[in-house]
């Protein structure tokens, strides 16, 4: 079987990354959230839990070194100048590796993480503007922009 894609290859490197769980219910809203910002071509890194993985509070140790390694070589190789972290609401990493409290806890958590995530980042890379956003989904999914 071969496949050609109707799109045309575009060969420059997109400048946003968007950083967001691998839950593919997700994924067409998030490239929509991304084109709302100006951004219609994205890098994605996406692992369970998204940017949880960033936060020491919260990723194991071995997934914490590999996401870290792996989101610098983007934003190092393919000149990233804004990075997006989305959380999102009833994420199963999150229920996967925390007793369940109630569902205010679990967004502190949440936001905890995004905050975790995005001060590492900005220690790191200090030219890239990182945006955090808390998506939460009915018959729609809305994003949430945190401060
Ligand atoms: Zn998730």
């Amino acid at each position: 079987m071969r496949f050609r894609a109707p799109i045309p290859f575009e060969p420059s490197h997109p400048d946003a990354l968007a950083m967001y769980c691998s839950d593919g219910r997700f994924t067409h809203a998030v490239e929509a959230l991304l084109a709302e910002l100006g951004y219609p071509r994205l890098d994605t890194l996406t692992v369970p839990g998204g940017p949880a993985v960033l936060s020491i509070a919260t990723a194991s140790l071995g997934t914490f070194d590999v996401v870290r390694n792996a989101l610098s070589f983007l934003v190092t190789g393919h000149a990233i100048a804004h990075v997006v972290l989305i959380a999102h609401d009833s994420c199963g990493y999150y229920k996967q590796r925390f007793p369940y409290e109630s569902a205010e806890a679990m967004h502190r958590r949440q936001v905890g993480d995004l905050e975790a995530a995005s001060k590492w980042i900005r220690g790191e890379h200090r030219k890239v503007e990182v945006t955090k956003f808390f998506a939460r989904r009915d018959e729609h999914v809305e994003f949430e922009r945190i401060e």
